[in-house]
C-alpha cells in the first residue's frame, strides 16, 4: 500500500505497530514526528490496554538496546460467521485473524433469522470453550450473509434468497450474550476484504467476482471496500448480456448475467440436457470430470462474465480480478472464457498489467473476511481512541 501519512493518534500508532512499520518508540517518533514523551505516553496506554506488548530488546546502535514493541494478537478474540445459502462456517480467531477453533455445518438460510442466528450463537459458545476463551474476551463479531446489507445497521435489505430476513437486525441477535460490536456485510464484500488483505495488500484497486449459485462482485477502491451510495455496488449478476433475451431472471428482467452464467442456471441447463446436476457444485464436478456439455457451458459462462467484466475494466481499471466461489473450482474453462473476452474487449492500457486469477484462500475466504471486518472495526482509529480513553489512561 502507498506510504500513509501518520498523524500520531493512538489508533494510528497501534496500526503502525500491527503493520510492522514501526518496532520501537524511536521508530514511532520518526514516523509521526511526535516528541518522545508523547509517543511514550500513547504507547503506555496501548500497553495498559493489552493491545501492545514489549517483546524484548532490538538491535543496539550503541548504548542500551531499544525495546521492541509488538501487537498482542492474543489480547482478545473475534467471532466470524460466513453464512451461505445452505452452509455455514464459523471461526473463533485471534486479533490477527488466525483461527483458534472452527465449525462447519449445513444450515439453510431460509430457515429464517431466529433459527439460524440462535444456532450460530450456540455454536460460537461451543467454539469459545474449545478455544479456551470466555465470552468476555470477544472484542468483535463479524457476519457475512448471502444478500445485500444495510452496512450501518447490519440489516439485510430485500435479499433475494434470504426469505424472512428483510430488515432484521442481525446485531440484535447477539445482544445480551456479548456486548461486543457486530459487523454485518454481504458475502462478496467480506470475500474481497479477505483476498485483498491476505494476498494483494499492496494493490489499491481490486475486483473479486463470486460465481456460485448467483454472481456478485466485491470492490476495493483505494485499499478499502467500496459499497456505493446504498450498499449495492458490485451487484453485477443483473447486468444484461447479449443474445439471451428469451431468458427471464428471478428479478423479472431478461438476459441477466446470473440467469445464464450463475451456478443455479447452469445446473438447470444441464438437467435440460438430461444430466444429473442439482446445484453449482454438481456443475463443477461434471466440468472437472470432462463432461463436454458441462465444460462448454462453463466456458460460455466465462465468456458472458468476461463481457460484463470488460465493461467493468473500462470503468474501473482494476489491477487484479479475482474469481472465487464454487464455480471458480472449475477454473480452467471459466477463467479461459473470462480472459478471452476481457483481453479482447478492454483497452490495451487497462489490460496491459491486468491479472485475472483464481481466489487463493479457498473455503476460509468468507470467515477470514468476516474476522477481518470485525478486527478492522474494533481496531479502527476511532475505536482505539475510545477504548483507551475509557480506561482513563
Ligand atoms: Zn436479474
Amino acid at each position: 500500500m502507498a506510504e500513509r501519512k501518520v498523524s500520531g493518534s493512538t489508533g494510528e500508532i497501534l496500526r503502525a505497530i500491527r503493520e510492522g512499520r514501526a518496532q520501537t518508540r524511536a521508530d514511532l517518533a520518526g514516523l509521526t514526528g511526535l516528541g518522545r514523551s508523547t509517543v511514550a505516553q500513547r504507547v503506555g496506554s496501548l500497553i495498559a490496554s493489552g493491545l501492545v506488548i514489549e517483546a524484548g530488546d532490538g538491535e543496539s546502535t550503541g548504548g542500551r538496546p531499544p525495546t521492541v514493541l509488538a501487537f498482542n494478537a492474543g489480547a482478545g478474540v473475534v467471532l466470524a460467521a460466513d453464512l451461505g445459502a445452505t452452509h455455514c462456517r464459523l471461526e473463533v480467531t485471534d486479533l490477527g485473524g488466525a483461527a483458534l477453533a472452527v465449525h462447519q455445518q449445513e444450515l439453510d438460510i431460509e430457515d429464517g433469522p431466529d433459527k439460524v442466528l440462535t444456532r450460530v450463537r450456540e455454536a460460537f459458545a461451543d467454539l469459545l470453550v474449545e478455544a479456551g476463551r470466555a465470552v468476555a474476551d470477544v472484542r468483535g463479531i463479524g457476519v457475512g450473509v448471502p444478500g445485500p446489507v444495510e452496512w450501518a445497521h447490519g440489516r439485510p435489505v430485500s435479499p433475494p434468497i434470504m426469505r424472512g430476513w428483510d430488515g432484521v437486525s442481525i446485531p440484535a441477535a447477539f445482544a445480551g450474550w456479548s456486548d461486543a460490536p457486530v459487523f454485518v456485510d454481504n458475502d462478496v464484500n467480506i470475500m474481497v476484504l479477505a483476498e485483498h488483505r491476505s494476498v494483494w495488500r499492496d494493490l489499491s484497486q481490486l475486483l473479486l467476482v463470486k460465481v456460485g449459485t448467483g454472481i456478485g462482485c466485491g470492490i476495493i477502491v483505494a485499499g478499502e471496500v467500496y459499497r456505493g451510495a446504498q450498499g449495492s455496488a458490485g451487484d453485477i449478476g443483473h447486468i444484461r448480456v447479449s443474445g439471451h433475451d428469451d431468458v427471464v431472471c428471478r428479478c423479472g428482467n431478461v438476459a441477466c448475467l446470473e440467469a445464464i452464467a450463475g451456478g443455479g442456471a447452469m445446473a438447470a441447463a444441464l438437467r435440460r440436457q438430461g444430466l444429473d446436476a442439482d446445484n453449482s457444485r454438481d456443475v463443477v464436478d461434471l466440468a472437472r470430470g470432462g463432461v463436454p456439455e458441462a465444460v462448454q457451458l462453463v466456458r460460455q459462462a466465462g465468456r458472458l462474465l468476461g463481457e460484463v467484466l470488460a465493461s467493468a475494466v473500462n470503468l474501473f481499471n482494476p489491477a487484479v480480478i479475482v474469481i472465487a466461489g464454487d464455480v471458480a473450482q472449475a477454473h480452467e474453462p471459466l477463467l479461459a472464457g473470462v480472459r478471452e473476452v476481457v483481453y479482447r474487449r478492454s483497452p490495451p492500457l487497462a489490460t496491459q498489467h491486468l491479472r485475472i486469477v483464481r481466489g487463493q484462500l479457498g473455503e476460509r475466504t468468507g470467515t477470514i473476511g468476516a474476522a477481518l471486518t470485525a478486527i478492522e472495526g474494533v481496531l479502527s482509529d476511532a475505536a482505539v481512541e475510545r477504548a483507551v480513553a475509557t480506561r482513563g489512561t
